[in-house]
């Protein structure tokens, strides 16, 4: 297949890019790693009229990682660099853990977490990462920027709340909190491919051993990336038992709401959130310092 005619804008700075973005909104879309737009274009599942290259410009690259473990990533930030930096795989352990489950080593080399977020593809792993991290996402426009909680991003398959105008400039994870581990499982049928269920789970303890809190967040669970607030509540304030552990995995069976496809039934899917519940938080009790 062949992508219906557009035109190929390479612009000379990033303000020009917001201006051209401004200009055109929706009639014209960023193109970052090209490793879900190109195939939609192909397909003809998109026809945009015109592709804004943010490929030759400076500074979208950065990707730094404090002493404290704060972590920024820009927009062009690919996958592969995620995966080989030590600031990452040191203080973002689940970020690390999560970034080989998604698709390929050649497609890892051109794909970027910014594009993965914008996209919003509700089967993708690094929405639910970015719940479970409390990540935070920078969106620039010639209006200027805002910072939006991930929590709040994904609205729906699909869709984000970046306005037409607007670029996911970088992602903001913040410190890990002290007392805490994480851990990201997933089923697909095979290495590679989107996850049947996906499973993000943070969680703190205080010393004495009973949990202070946990964030649980799921992929492929909905139209977007969610979490189970009442599974995340039914761990807080208790030591994590196996009492725990089945409540929780029960809860968060109730939370998620699965399309289904040749592949996995939604009860089927239903049936590994709650066993992929129990497994994550126990790994990442199991990792906590
Ligand atoms: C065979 C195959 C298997 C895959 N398997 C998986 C998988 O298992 N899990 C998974 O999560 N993904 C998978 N993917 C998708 C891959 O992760 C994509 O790279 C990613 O979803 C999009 O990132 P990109 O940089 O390539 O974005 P692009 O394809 O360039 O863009 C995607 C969309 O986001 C917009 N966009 C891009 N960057 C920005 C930005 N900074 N701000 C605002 N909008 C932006 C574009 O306009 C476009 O609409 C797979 C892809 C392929 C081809």
């Amino acid at each position: 297949m062949k992508p219906a005619p557009f035109d190929y804008w390479t612009p000379e700075s990033l303000e020009h890019a917001l201006a051209l973005k401004a200009e055109h909104g929706d009639a014209a879309r960023w193109l970052a790693g090209g490793q879900s737009l190109l195939p939609a274009m192909n397909l003809r599942l998109a026809r945009p009229g015109i592709l804004i290259d943010l490929n030759p410009l400076s500074g979208l690259d950065g990707l730094t990682v404090g002493d404290a473990g704060v972590a920024r990533i820009g927009a062009l930030v690919r996958y592969r660099a995620l995966e080989r930096d030590a600031g990452i795989a040191r203080h973002q352990t689940l970020l690390a853990e999560a970034v080989p489950h998604v698709a390929h080593p050649q497609i890892r080399n051109r794909g970027t977490l910014c594009g993965n977020l914008a996209h919003a593809d509700p089967a993708s792993e690094l929405p639910a990462v970015m719940l479970a991290l409390g990540a935070r996402l920078q969106a620039r426009s010639i209006r200027g920027e805002r910072w939006i909680d991930a929590q709040d991003f994904f609205v729906d398959l699909f869709t984000t709340a970046l306005a037409p105008d607007e670029l996911l400039a970088a992602v903001e994870l913040p410190a890990p909190p002290p007392r805490s581990g994480g851990a990201f499982l997933e089923v697909a049928r095979r290495r590679g491919d989107y996850a049947m269920m996906a499973v993000a789970a943070v969680i703190e303890l205080a010393p004495d051993g009973s949990c202070t809190a946990a964030r649980l967040a799921y992929g492929n669970a909905g139209p977007s990336a969610r979490r189970a607030p009442a599974a995340e509540q039914a761990l807080v304030g208790r030591r994590i038992d196996d009492a725990a552990l089945r409540e929780a995995a029960a809860l968060a069976e109730r939370a998620v709401d699965p399309p289904g496809s040749v592949h996995a039934s939604p009860a089927f899917q239903r049936h590994l959130a709650g066993v992929l519940t129990r497994r994550a938080v126990a790994t990442a009790v199991a990792r906590v310092s």
